[in-house]
């Protein structure tokens, strides 16, 4: 059994105190998703960026501590609890950045998937990946479920438009899979969060287009 008094200890050396949850309410609360399913995690935080997701997992891993993340929670197979450590990762992981020609789109995981159809309208795309749940569910949860819906089919899903990821290892360690040079690193840990999503987007058509 890890020590998460020690943990939380730790934990509250590096993250505002106002980010980390642990009365009794807020942890029934963050206790179940969509799904029917129910874990109490034993401690939750809303993290707020790569390098404190990055410390947070390098402690976790050096303490043997098992994290789940989080976005919107609308899994429906209780992907996003746990009976020990969830990090959220929804609000303050809401920037983007639009590619040249609006081809492409960079992502962080805290955007809900309707308001990427809001910032693409513009241009005249549309977020390829359409699950009912996009209302609510987030970039970091549609792509980690690889969620699909009645216009993407399976041929957009979000494997098919994905162009690149920045993704924190268990060790704290960073792998960009679009910088060649972060792929020549050595990477030997699995991975946690993803960060941002670089994301190819098409004109939709009726079928939605990969
Ligand atoms: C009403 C409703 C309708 C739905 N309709 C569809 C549908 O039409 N098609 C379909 O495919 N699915 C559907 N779903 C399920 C769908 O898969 C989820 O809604 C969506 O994919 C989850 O997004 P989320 O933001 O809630 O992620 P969460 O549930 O919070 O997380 C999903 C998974 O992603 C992981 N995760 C989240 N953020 C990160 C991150 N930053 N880094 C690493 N891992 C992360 C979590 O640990 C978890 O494993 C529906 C669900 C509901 C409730």
């Amino acid at each position: 059994m890890p020590d998460y008094k020690q943990f939380l200890s730790e934990l509250r050396k590096f993250v505002a105190h106002d980010r980390i949850y642990t009365d009794d309410l807020r942890l029934l609360a963050w206790g179940t998703d969509a799904g029917f399913y129910r874990l109490l995690p034993k401690i939750v935080v809303r993290s707020n960026g790569e390098d404190e997701v990055a410390q947070i997992l390098r402690l976790a891993h050096s303490m043997n501590v098992p994290v789940t993340f989080r976005a919107a929670g609308t899994s429906l197979s209780g992907q996003a609890i746990t009976d020990s450590v969830l990090v959220v990762a929804g609000k303050n992981w809401e920037k983007y950045s639009i590619g040249q020609g609006a081809e492409t789109i960079t992502l962080q995981p805290g955007i809900i998937g309707a308001r990427v159809n809001e910032i693409l309208a513009p241009f005249g795309k549309e977020f390829a990946p359409d699950p009912a749940s996009k209302n609510s569910a987030m970039v970091g949860g549609i792509v980690i479920n690889n969620a699909s819906g009645m216009s993407c089919g399976t041929h957009a899903n979000s494997d098919k438009i994905l162009r690149s990821m920045r993704i924190v290892l268990a060790d704290g360690t960073v792998l960009d899979t679009g910088d060649p040079e972060s792929r020549k690193q050595p990477h030997n840990s699995r991975f946690y969060i993803i960060s941002n999503k670089n994301i190819s987007q098409k004109p939709y058509s009726s079928f939605g287009t990969s």
